[in-house]
């Protein structure tokens, strides 16, 4: 298997530490506001490496932290009239609730930078006894000048860095490179006690902390948005290579950024849009199918008709999946099984997600997989149940397991809720007479409050079918 290694800028051979689990850092959400569709595409595409590495057989330790002080988090509990630790809290909460919205796994560990401060004052100790932080007045500094491999992630030379930089007013620092370990509690701030004093801790010292305390001093992987490759991941392996004198990771991957309609998200153009906005309209499955259809690295331009289209290529997922369930019913014993060959699926689809996790390629085989069953099956009205038993493994271990396009375990027999389904056709009922009268706010609302409970309706020609998801 082969992985893009930004620290040595090729594919190398993936080769774990230990040859049965992998570890895993992600760095996680800042919990200050609600996640934007580009941290999501951050977060989905981790999480569908780290279930293809739990397809390949490794066990897989993932952490993913939440970074839940910063001037972020403080300014907006001001803005509120709150406590930081509230803000925290709620988006931390809001955080858990999108990621299983978007059928992302849950890490096996997601540290909180507060849970973390004496791991993080014993690391920045360490760092003064050896010489790379100075104290100034309270406030602790890197000296990025002692670090000898500084540059090596992001390919920046620290001279050239130094002309670029700009000198911030009441700098106190020895260099303008260096950046705060521990940071000095201003007038009201929250604080924690310190050999330093009271103060709290820089961004970047979370992260080698953490990934050190839960992960080891070395371990396999460490990933993130590409806008992290610097400063944050710079200074994470200064911070830790210059304390445990080893080196911190063996393979670095980034996330190409996300825009939207080809100009770069932010509040201030007015295309912002959140990971929970975007749910309301569309699925996790057509959200991730459109991620996964461009390569992780590169970027990714986000519309409307990119999902538009997602959702269209999922339909013949759907129908396939849908006629999966009926022929399973049916339990024919006696039938004929058509020739097919699954093992030829399923290599191409580990050399794609093998070659630095091709997703793209990897969908392209499970919709030749697709239009291939759809051949096999049509005009054969008696095909034995194990064949759709076959295809069903394929695509829950691939599409469903790997990619998160597919939830064979959210369709729900239609007949295990009698009421409910009477209930549900009312609506149905209603909102056909709200079309016939033109009230379109009305028909549009009944629609969308149902699929906010899970209940999909699909119009077809002349009447309105509905699908229940969990
Ligand atoms: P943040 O909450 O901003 O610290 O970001 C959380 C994660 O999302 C980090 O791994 C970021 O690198 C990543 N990220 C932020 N913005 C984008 C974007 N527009 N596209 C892709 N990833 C992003
Ligand atoms: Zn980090």
């Amino acid at each position: 298997m082969q992985i893009y290694n930004t620290l040595t800028k090729r594919k190398e051979e993936f080769i774990p530490i230990d040859p049965s689990i992998v570890k895993i850092y992600m760095c996680g959400p800042t919990v200050y506001d609600y996640f934007h569709i580009g941290n999501a595409r951050s977060f989905i595409m981790s999480d569908i490496i780290r279930k293809y590495l739990e397809y390949k057989g490794y066990t897989v330790r993932f952490v993913m932290n939440l970074t839940d002080i910063d001037d972020k988090i403080i300014n907006k509990s001001i803005k509120e009239g709150t406590d930081a630790s509230v803000v925290a809290e709620t988006y931390a909460k809001a955080f858990f609730e999108d990621i299983r919205k978007l059928k992302i796994k849950k890490a096996d560990l997601n540290p909180r930078a507060t849970a973390h401060i004496s791991d993080i004052i014993n690391l920045i100790k360490k760092l003064e006894e050896k010489g790379f932080a100075y104290n100034i007045n309270g406030n602790v500094f890197y000296n990025v000048i002692k670090f000898k491999d500084y540059g090596k992630l992001s390919g920046k030379k620290i001279d050239e860095l130094e002309s670029g930089a700009r000198i911030e007013i009441n700098e106190e620092k020895r260099n303008p490179l260096d950046f705060a370990l521990w940071k000095k509690a201003k007038e009201g701030e929250p604080f924690w006690e310190s050999p330093w004093g009271k103060g709290r801790p820089g961004w970047h010292i979370e992260c080698s902390a953490m990934s050190c305390k839960l992960l080891g001093e070395t371990f396999d992987i460490h990933a993130g948005g590409s806008d992290l490759i610097f400063p944050h991941h710079e200074n994470e392996i200064a911070q830790s290579e210059a304390a445990n004198g080893k080196k911190f990771v063996n393979y670095w991957m980034h996330f190409g950024f996300l825009n939207i309609n080809n100009e770069k998200m932010s509040k201030s153009l007015g295309n912002f849009l959140t990971a929970r906005e975007i749910l309301k309209t569309y699925s996790a499955e057509a959200i991730r199918l459109s991620f996964a259809q461009t390569h992780y690295a590169g970027p990714l331009n986000f519309s409307d008709d990119l999902l538009a289209s997602a959702e269209k290529g999922l339909e013949k997922l759907k129908n396939l999946a849908d006629k999966i369930e009926e022929e399973i019913k049916l339990n024919n014993n006696e039938g004929n099984i058509p020739e097919f060959d699954f093992e030829k699926f399923g290599n191409n689809f580990e050399a794609a997600m093998d070659d630095d996790f091709n997703s793209p390629q990897a969908c392209g085989v499970i919709f030749d997989f697709i239009r291939e069953v759809n051949r096999a099956i049509s005009g054969n009205e008696n095909i034995n149940t194990k064949f759709y038993f076959d295809v069903k493994d394929f695509l829950q271990k691939t599409a469903e397991g790997v990619l998160g396009i597919l939830d064979f375990s959210g369709v729900l027999k239609q007949n295990d809720f009698p009421l409910e389904n009477d209930l549900i056709e009312i609506f149905i009922k209603l909102r056909t007479d709200a079309k016939k009268e033109k009230n379109f706010a009305l028909s549009d609302k009944i629609r969308d409050e149902l699929k906010a409970i899970g209940v999909i309706l699909q119009d077809g020609k002349e009447t309105t079918t509905y699908k229940k998801a969990k």
